[in-house]
C-alpha cells in the first residue's frame, strides 16, 4: 500500500509523527509539499519567509534521498494536487500535521471532503507543531475552549506528559509513479534581508546544538533580556517551519533542567499558549481578541509616523535599533519587539495591525499565532491581563541595553556617542548634537502617553 504525507510547516524528519504513521501503515510513502497559490494569494509568503522555505525544502529532499527516496513537490492549489498525487500513485491514506490558522482549518475540511468522496482517509496529527495540542487543557468549570491568560495555563501546560520524540527514520521508499519540481532555490528568491538565517533541519539541528553547547541555556535565565547580549536561541525560524521539534525541544530542557532550561521552556509554551488561543478565535488573526473598541489614528493622519517608524527614525535609538534589525536580519530581540509595538500602538496610537502587517513581511519566523497575538498583547487588545501599560523606550533602553551597544550596533550614526546620551541624544550639548545626522524625537512621550490614556478612558 502507498500513504502520502503532506508537508506544511512541519519540514523534518526527526520526531515527524505523519511520517511515522505513515511509514507503519504502508510500504511505499509519497513525501509530498505543495506550492500553493492560496499562501501567496493571503499574503503569506514574504520573501525572507519563501528563502527560509526554499531552504527547509532542499535540505528535506537531500535528507529523504539520503534514506533511498525524494520530497515530491507539486505547484497548484492544494486539494487538486493532493488529490492527483493520491490517484497518480493510488494511496489509501494521507497523512498531516494540526494547524491552526483559518486558512489551514478550511483547507483541513476541504481535504478531508475530497478524500472521502475518493474513500481515501485523512490523518491529522498533533503534537507536530506544538508540544501540547490545542484543547488539551482547558479552564475548569468555566465553559471556555482555551486559556485567555497565560500563568494559569503554563501551570496545566506543565503537567500534561509529552509523547516521546521519534527518531529519524531510517528508509523511505518512494513510488516512482509521481513526479514532482525541483524544490525552489533560496538564491532566486528577491528582496531579501542581506543576514538571514539559513533554513532547514540540518541548519536547525546544528543551530540548536551550537546554542546549547555553547551554555546559553543556562544562563538564559538572567540573560534572555539583554538586548546587546543577543542570548535568546533564535529557534524562532525553525520551530515556525517546524524544522525543529518543540515536543523534542521541551524534552531536552526539562531534562537539562536548572532555571536557565525553565524560563526557556516558559517562553515554548508561550508559543503553545498562543495557538490554543488562535484554535479557539481564528477570528483573533485580524479582529480585536476582546472587542474592543479602539479608535485608532488613520493610517492616513499617521502616514509619516508610520514610515518613521518602519524605517527606524523616529527619534528614538531603541526604537530605530530594533526596527533596523528586523529589516536586516528579518528578526529582531523579543525585547526590542516589545518596545517598538509599544511604540507604534501606544505611544503613536496607531492600529495593532499596520505594526504586525509590517512585522508579518520581514519577520523570517513570521507566523500568524505568535504575530498577531503577541501584537495584541502588547496592544492591550488581547491577553495581557494589564492591557494599559505602557513601555518607555528611554526607560526600556537603559535598562535593557545599558552600554547602548544594542544601538550602536544598528544605530551607527550614534556610534560615538557616550553611554549616558545613547538612549537620549537630544540631551547631547548642541555643538555634539549638531554633529550628529540623527532625526529629533518623533513625538513626546508625555504627549504620547496622555493622548494614549485620554483615548483608553484612563486619565
Ligand atoms: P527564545 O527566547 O530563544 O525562545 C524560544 C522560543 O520560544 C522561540 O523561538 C519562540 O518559538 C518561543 N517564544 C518565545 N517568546 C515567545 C512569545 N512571546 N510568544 C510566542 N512564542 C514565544 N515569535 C514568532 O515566532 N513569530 C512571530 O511572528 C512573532 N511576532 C512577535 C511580535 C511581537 C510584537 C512580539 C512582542 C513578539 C513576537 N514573537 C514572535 C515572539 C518572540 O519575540 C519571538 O518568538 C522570539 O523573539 C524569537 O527569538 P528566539 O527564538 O531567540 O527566542
Amino acid at each position: 500500500a502507498v500513504a502520502v504525507v503532506l508537508f506544511t510547516s512541519d519540514l523534518r524528519l526527526h520526531d515527524h509523527p505523519p511520517l511515522r504513521a505513515a511509514l507503519r501503515a504502508a510500504d511505499e510513502v509519497v513525501p509530498l509539499f505543495v506550492q500553493d497559490p492560496g499562501v501567496h494569494a493571503a499574503g503569506f509568503d514574504a520573501p525572507n519567509r519563501q528563502a527560509f522555505l526554499a531552504d527547509c525544502l532542499t535540505d528535506l529532499d537531500a535528507a529523504l534521498r539520503a534514506r533511498g527516496g525524494r520530497l515530491v513537490v507539486r505547484a497548484g492549489p492544494v486539494v487538486r494536487e493532493v488529490c492527483a498525487v493520491v490517484s497518480e500513485c493510488r494511496a489509501v491514506e494521507v497523512h498531516m500535521a494540526a494547524h491552526v490558522t483559518a486558512y489551514a482549518h478550511r483547507r483541513e475540511r476541504r481535504l478531508r471532503e475530497a478524500l472521502d468522496e475518493r474513500g481515501v482517509a485523512l490523518h491529522v496529527h498533533d503534537t507536530v507543531t506544538t508540544a501540547v495540542a490545542p484543547g488539551v487543557v482547558t479552564p475548569s468549570g468555566s465553559g471556555s475552549d482555551h486559556y485567555a491568560v497565560f500563568t494559569p495555563y503554563f501551570r496545566r501546560w506543565s503537567q500534561v506528559p509529552l509523547r516521546k520524540p521519534l527518531p529519524t527514520p531510517r528508509a523511505v521508499r518512494v513510488p516512482d509513479a509521481v513526479d514532482g519540481l525541483a524544490p525552489p532555490a533560496a538564491a532566486d528568491v528577491e528582496g531579501t534581508s542581506p543576514d538571514l538565517a539559513e533554513g532547514g533541519e540540518t541548519a536547525g539541528r546544528e543551530h540548536c546544538s551550537r546554542w546549547w553547547s555553547g551554555g546559553e541555556l543556562g544562563r538564559y535565565e538572567e540573560q534572555h533580556d539583554d538586548l546587546a547580549g543577543d542570548a535568546t536561541s533564535r529557534l524562532s525560524p525553525y520551530l515556525h517551519f517546524g524544522a525543529v521539534s518543540p515536543v523534542e525541544l521541551v524534552t531536552r530542557a526539562r531534562d537539562h533542567g536548572g532555571p536557565g532550561a525553565d524560563a526557556f521552556v516558559r517562553q515554548l509554551c508561550w508559543r503553545d499558549f498562543h495557538h490554543q488561543v488562535l484554535a479557539a478565535r481564528p477570528d483573533a488573526a485580524t479582529a480585536d481578541y476582546r472587542g474592543r473598541d479602539d479608535r485608532w489614528r488613520s493610517e492616513d493622519e499617521a502616514a509619516e509616523d508610520i514610515a518613521a517608524w518602519r524605517d527606524g527614525r523616529t527619534g528614538y535609538p531603541v526604537v530605530d535599533a530594533g526596527m533596523r534589525q528586523l529589516r536586516h536580519e528579518g528578526w529582531m530581540h523579543n525585547r526590542a519587539r516589545l518596545l517598538v509595538a509599544s511604540f507604534l500602538t501606544k505611544t503613536l496610537y496607531v492600529d495593532w495591525r499596520v505594526g504586525a502587517r509590517h512585522f508579518l513581511d520581514l519577520l523570517v519566523d513570521g507566523d500568524v499565532a505568535n504575530n498577531q497575538l503577541n501584537w495584541q498583547w502588547v496592544a492591550g487588545t488581547g491577553t495581557d491581563t494589564r492591557p494599559h501599560r505602557v513601555l518607555n523606550p528611554v526607560v526600556q533602553g537603559k535598562r535593557f541595553d545599558p552600554q547602548g551597544s544594542y544601538v550602536r550596533r544598528w544605530v551607527p550614526e550614534l556610534r560615538d556617542v557616550a553611554d549616558r546620551w545613547v538612549h537620549e541624544p537630544w540631551k547631547l550639548p548642541d555643538d555634539e548634537r549638531s554633529r550628529i545626522d540623527y532625526p529629533e524625537p518623533l513625538i513626546d512621550l508625555a504627549d504620547g502617553l496622555a493622548r494614549f490614556k485620554r483615548a483608553r478612558g484612563r486619565d
